[in-house]
C-alpha cells in the first residue's frame, strides 16, 4: 500500500519470525502512525507457518507481503533484492526497513541500489519531522552520531537489534496476507556447500535473556569454557570483550560493544571485564547488570546493579554450583 511501512522479516529458517522483526515492526508502527500509515511485514522465505504469520500480526504487522518461493532458500542477496524490488516497484511502500543481520544488511544494500533509494544502515533512532524521515546513526565506529534524510523514496534503513521496543504483543490481532505474483529468478551465484557449525546448545547472543560475558580477565581462550558451564546451567548465551575477541580467544560474532554486538537481555554477567566506554556501548540497556572483577575500581561497577569483587576463577565456578543447586530444587 503506498504510505506504508514495509518491515523485512527475519526468520529463523524454520518458518519463525525472531525477535528482532517485532522490534523493527515496533519501531515501523510508531513512525507509520506519525506519519500516516500503517506497519506491513514482507516476509520472503521457502516456508512460512500460520504461526509465525499470526506473529507478525500480533507484533503489529496489518498486511503481510508473503513471498514464499522455494528459489528463496538458501539465501541470495541477488535473488531476494530482484523480487523485493519488484513488489516494491508495484506497491510503492513509503519506507522500506530491516534489521541488521546478515541478510537484511546486504540486501537492502542491494536493494537500494535497485531502487536508486538511500539507506541509513545501522540506525538507532528516527523521528518523522514535518514529510520527512530522519535517522540517526553512528559514524566513525561510534565515536560520533549522524543525523540524516532522503532526497526522495522510499527511505531504506536497517535498524540495530536490541535498541527499538517492540509495542505490546497485540494478542489475537489479524493481518491481511497477499500472495503477490513476484518473478523470483535464478541467480547467478549457486551454492556450493554449507557447513553448519555445531550448536553450543546456548541461545543466540542477540536473543538472549541472560548473557555471560568474558574479557581479557579469564586470561586464555581455553579458560571460557567455565563461562560455558554456568551459562548452560542458567541458560545464558555468551559474549566476550573486543579484548578477548581481538586477542582470538573468541570469534567477532561473539564481541559486545560499539564494533559488535548491541544486547539488552534482562540480566547481564560481565567477568574480568573492566568495562571500557566501547564495551558499554553494547550492553548498558541491559536490566540487572552484574559485573564481577578483582578490581575495586573498575569502571564496570560505575553501571553495575550488582558487583563481586574476586578472582573469578573463583567465583564463577561457585555461580555454577549455587545456580545448579536453586535450580534443581525448582
Ligand atoms: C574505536 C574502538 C572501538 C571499540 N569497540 C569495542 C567493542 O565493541 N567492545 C569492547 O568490548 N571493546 C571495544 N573497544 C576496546 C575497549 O576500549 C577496551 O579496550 C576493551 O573493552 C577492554 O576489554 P576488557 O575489559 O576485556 O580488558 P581490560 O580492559 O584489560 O580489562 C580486564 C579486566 O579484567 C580484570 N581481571 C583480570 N584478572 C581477573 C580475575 N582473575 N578475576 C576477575 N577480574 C580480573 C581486570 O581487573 C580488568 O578490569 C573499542 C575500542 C576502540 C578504540
Amino acid at each position: 500500500m503506498a504510505g506504508a511501512f514495509w518491515v523485512l522479516v527475519e526468520d529463523d529458517r524454520q518458518g519463525s519470525p525472531k525477535k528482532v522483526t517485532a522490534e523493527v515492526l515496533g519501531e515501523a508502527s510508531r513512525l507509520a502512525g506519525q506519519a500516516g500509515g500503517e506497519a506491513e511485514a514482507v516476509w520472503l522465505t521457502d516456508k512460512a507457518t500460520e504461526e509465525g504469520l499470526s506473529q507478525l500480526a500480533e507484533w503489529g504487522a496489518k498486511r503481510v507481503w508473503l513471498i514464499e518461493n522455494p528459489g528463496l532458500a538458501p539465501y541470495r542477496g541477488e535473488v531476494w533484492s530482484a523480487a523485493l524490488a519488484d513488489l516494491a516497484a508495484k506497491e510503492s511502500p513509503k519506507a522500506i526497513l530491516g534489521a541488521v543481520t546478515t541478510r537484511q544488511r546486504e540486501g537492502l544494500a542491494r536493494l537500494a541500489a535497485r531502487l536508486g533509494a538511500g539507506l541509513s544502515a545501522d540506525s538507532v533512532a528516527f523521528a518523522i519531522e514535518g514529510d520527512k524521515l530522519v535517522a540517526t546513526r553512528p559514524v566513525y565506529a561510534g565515536k560520533l552520531t549522524a543525523k540524516m534524510t532522503w532526497s526522495k523514496g522510499p527511505w531504506l534503513a536497517t535498524l540495530r537489534p536490541n535498541v527499538f521496543r517492540p509495542l505490546d504483543p497485540q494478542t489475537g490481532a489479524k493481518a491481511q496476507v497477499e500472495r503477490p505474483s513476484v518473478t523470483v529468478a535464478d541467480g547467478q551465484m549457486k551454492l556450493v556447500e554449507r557447513k553448519e557449525e555445531v550448536s553450543t546448545g546456548l541461545p543466540e547472543l542477540a536473543e538472549a535473556e541472560i548473557v555471560v560475558s568474558g574479557g581479557r580477565g579469564l586470561k586464555g581462550p581455553e579458560n571460557f569454557v567455565i563461562l560455558e558451564e554456568l551459562a548452560k546451567v542458567i541458560g545464558a548465551a555468551v559474549g566476550a570483550s573486543r579484548a578477548a575477541v581481538d586477542a582470538g580467544w573468541r570469534p567477532h560474532r561473539f564481541q559486545i560493544g560499539q564494533t559488535g554486538r548491541t544486547i539488552s537481555p534482562k540480566l547481564y554477567l560481565g567477568f574480568g571485564i573492566s568495562g571500557a566506554i566501547q564495551h558499554l556501548a553494547g550492553m548498558r540497556t541491559s536490566k540487572v547488570i552484574c559485573a564481577i572483577n578483582k578490581d575495586p575500581e573498575a569502571p564496570i561497577f560505575k553501571i553495575a546493579d550488582y558487583g563481586i569483587v574476586g578472582d573469578l576463577f573463583d567465583v564463577a565456578p561457585q555461580l555454577t554450583q549455587e545456580f545448579k543447586k536453586l535450580l534443581d530444587k525448582s
